[in-house]
């Protein structure tokens, strides 16, 4: 159980995020909606130690989180797959995906993780050899799920995947985010389309200026109750 109580946090003397607290039931998907600027990447920077807390905790299975480094995190078995997804264009898809496999606890496993990788994604297989940079938005997005998974993570923090991809491949991503979610891993997943995120999940949150304003199991969630609230100032 990741366990995020009564957190205040920012940047410098501006504060984002206020008196927020949501609890991830581990092995379930938790996802994060809410319009832009409402503070869902400084929430998951905030988990992942990028950003300090000047109130509240964070804490995984009890133990505190906030203020480990991310090297220290990926041997707690965290893993963040960042908007962006900030791969390295001008290095190969392989090599790419062994920085995910960087500390030392998981080196050792890193060519089963990168052939459980290729098994999920058989595309960065084909072209494993070819520079980063060569691929498509979608396969980029993959390419950063894949990463992530080389640590063998128990809990996903996932930003915004499906940003500027084609619905298509908007599909595939959250096909591949169901059976992340059926191998038992916890994953908290900001996401900005609603409708898809709602489908994967098993809790909702909406955020709006750096507050929890909606908290529900997905099975309750009224698409429209949540629109309304998201498009409200
Ligand atoms: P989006 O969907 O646009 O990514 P978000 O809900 O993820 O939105 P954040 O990126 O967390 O929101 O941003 C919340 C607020 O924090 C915004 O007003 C943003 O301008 C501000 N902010 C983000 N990063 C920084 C930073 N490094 N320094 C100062 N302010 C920041």
């Amino acid at each position: 159980m990741l366990e995020i109580a009564n957190v205040r946090a920012g940047y410098g003397a501006i504060n984002i995020l206020w008196d927020l607290s949501i609890s991830v039931p581990t092995g379930q998907l938790t996802t994060i909606i809410g319009p832009n600027g409402a503070g869902k990447t400084t929430l998951l920077r905030a988990i992942m130690g990028l950003v300090p807390l000047s109130q509240g905790s964070i804490r995984l299975n009890g133990q505190p989180l906030d203020g480990s480094s991310t090297w220290h995190m990926l041997e707690r078995g965290v893993a963040m797959i960042p908007e962006g997804r900030m791969i390295f264009k001008d290095m190969t898809i392989e090599e790419n995906l062994m920085l995910g496999a960087f500390p030392k606890a998981h080196r050792a496993a890193s060519q089963a993780n990168c052939d459980k990788a290729y098994a999920m994604f058989p595309r960065l297989h084909e072209r494993r050899t070819q520079l980063a940079g060569t691929l498509s938005g979608g396969e980029a997005q993959m390419l950063a799920m894949a990463r992530g998974l080389m640590s063998d993570p128990k809990l996903l923090i996932i930003d915004e995947p499906s940003l500027g991809l084609a619905p298509v491949v908007v599909n595939e991503l959250f096909d591949i985010l169901a059976r992340l979610k059926a191998e038992g891993r916890t994953i908290v997943l900001v996401e900005q389309n609603t409708h898809k995120a709602v489908g994967v999940a098993d809790h909702v949150h909406l955020m709006q200026s750096g507050k929890v304003v909606l908290s529900q199991p997905a099975s309750k969630v009224s698409l429209e109750q949540l629109h309304e609230l998201y498009f409200a100032r």
